[in-house]
């Protein structure tokens, strides 16, 4: 029998998580269901100058928001994908671009005929097939569908931008469509003594704030999940060792890159994201290994402009929830787990929470096969980022300092060294059901971190030498001539978005 159709839903937490959530919940409800939102500004919230990955532009799709005015509001800048530098060995680079990478053919991923060009002698880097690694390398950007006239996907971009004003922004869309701002410290949870369901969120001021779903958007204190709920929490440190970062802004430099850079350091690694106004960076590191104060010295001595402020200490453990839904609470952002930035996929986790929870979206029953459900593909996509993570550092060629002799040391997720054994079979990539990634990326960082398969498949031979040339060779012709068509990324952006 249909049961009764949930009518409240309470958000603890005015980060982007918060707002994200909030913002979404109330376009796809619309006026049927109350939301109510607490923060508090005395706690204050994590985001800093952060980078995203294309999906996110599904949100302004969704919200029927133009993306010029959203990016002019967040200081935004275009990103085409990220550079990771000494990450193989010390002077090496490569990048993960967005974009796709040349176009298969017949039964065969483009991979193939790649590496049946190179066993033929061909030099060209795979990365001579990506319009945005081509465009990043040049720093020039433009919205472009598709190559020229071709079969080429175009440009796949994401953006780089200030979290705090994007989730004020956010803020201000939640607020039109209804949702209910308080302003206040939780100082009490209220459970059903039945069954531990929640009841309601008590503040300071005494005011009492009940609803029937409630989520956990409160960062890395998870009150209600974890205080109230005692949810569990999965530490996957032992293969993501990294567990502090500090955090600092830099002043703008030129020329405005289309990239977020990951440069290695000894102990951990540190992040550029360039805005409009400013650039931001921060220094991952293991504490086992690297002491607070040195690891603030690596971060200040590496930074491209002087520092605009002091940097800002922050610790996590990587890993997540046992349960992200648990009773009738669902925890997103930091509540619901942490993984670094490497990937810039935390943001990407909220917006995928929030679609999840809508697809299974509960009545008052909380038929618990819903949950499951939601539990089942939260570990799935999580698990899966982990994996590709994990990539990065088990695959390094160094050897130099402690931390890197302990990465390459890892042990391997199952999944993770299945993959890497078929891709030294014959360079193949399979993607584990809607994972995250896709091959794309898969390939780039495999290749990037040096792993080399050991023959390419057989059907790729039967290509004619002289039309391998031929196809391969177009390919690149078509994407050189568009990117030179391309203006510098500081152009497009002073001309599409510029920051008031
Ligand atoms: P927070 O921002 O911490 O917000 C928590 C909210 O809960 C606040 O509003 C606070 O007031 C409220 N709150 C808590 N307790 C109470 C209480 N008792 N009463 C009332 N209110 C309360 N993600 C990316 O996608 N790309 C990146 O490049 C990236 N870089 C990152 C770098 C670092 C070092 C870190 C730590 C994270 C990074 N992230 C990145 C992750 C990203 O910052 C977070 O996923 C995102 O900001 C969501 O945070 P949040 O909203 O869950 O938590």
């Amino acid at each position: 029998m249909q049961k009764p159709a949930l009518e409240s839903v309470a958000i603890l937490g005015g980060g982007t998580a918060g707002w994200m959530a909030a913002a979404l919940l109330a376009k796809a409800l619309g006026s049927r269901v109350r939301i109510a939102l607490v923060e508090s500004a005395d706690i204050g919230t994590v985001g800093v100058c952060e980078a995203t990955i294309p999906q996110i532009r599904h949100i302004n799709a969704f919200l029927g928001l133009d993306e010029n005015a959203v990016m002019r509001a967040a200081q935004a800048t275009f990103k085409l994908g990220i550079q990771f530098n000494d990450w193989l060995r010390p002077g090496h680079s490569y990048i993960h671009a967005f974009s796709d990478i040349g176009l298969p053919y017949g039964l065969l991923p483009f991979q193939q005929y790649w590496l049946r060009a190179r066993a033929l002698g061909q030099t060209h880097g795979l990365w001579a097939y990506s319009i945005n690694a081509q465009a990043a390398a040049q720093n020039r950007f433009a919205r472009m569908e598709r190559v020229g006239s071709s079969p080429l996907t175009g440009v796949r971009y994401a953006y780089h931008f200030d979290a705090g004003l994007y989730a004020q922004h956010l803020r201000g869309v939640a607020e039109s469509l209804g949702v209910v701002r308080h302003e206040g410290k939780v100082a009490h949870v209220e459970q059903r003594p039945e069954d531990g369901f929640i009841d309601a969120l008590v503040l300071e001021s005494g005011a009492r704030i009940a609803a029937e779903l409630f989520i956990d958007c409160s960062g890395f204190r998870a009150l209600l999940i974890e205080g109230a709920l005692r949810a569990g929490y999965d530490d996957w440190r032992r293969w993501l060792p990294c567990d502090r970062a500090l955090a600092v802004a830099s002043a703008r430099v030129t020329p405005l890159r289309p990239y977020t850079q990951a440069n290695a350091r000894t102990a951990g690694w540190q992040w550029r994201i360039p805005l409009q106004a400013r650039s931001g960076n921060g220094h991952v590191y293991c504490s086992e290994f690297i002491s607070d104060d040195e690891a603030a010295s690596v971060l200040l001595a590496n930074l491209e402009g002087p520092a605009l402020g002091e940097p800002r200490a922050l610790r996590f453990t990587t890993g997540m929830r046992k349960q992200t839904w648990l009773r009738n609470c669902v925890a997103l952002g930091l509540a619901a787990g942490f993984m670094e930035p490497l990937e810039s996929t935390s943001i990407h986790l909220i917006q995928s929470g929030i679609s999840r929870l809508l697809s299974l979206w509960p009545d008052r029953d909380f038929d618990p096969a819903l949950r499951d459900e939601y539990n089942r593909q939260t570990r799935f996509e999580y698990e899966r980022v982990r994996d590709f993570l994990v990539l990065h550092y088990c695959t390094t060629q160094r050897d130099d300092t402690p931390f890197w002799r302990h990465c390459a040391h890892i042990d391997l997720p199952d999944g993770l060294a299945r993959k890497l054994a078929l891709f030294r079979a014959n360079g193949q990539i399979v993607r584990d059901g809607d994972e995250l990634f896709a091959e794309v990326a898969w390939l780039q960082v495999m290749v990037g971190q040096g792993i080399e398969p050991q023959r390419h498949h057989a059907l790729a031979d039967g290509m004619e030498v002289a039309r391998l040339d031929e196809f391969l060779g177009g390919m690149r012709m078509l994407i050189k001539r568009a990117v030179a068509g391309m203006p510098t990324h500081a152009q497009y952006v002073a001309e599409q978005c510029p920051a008031s």
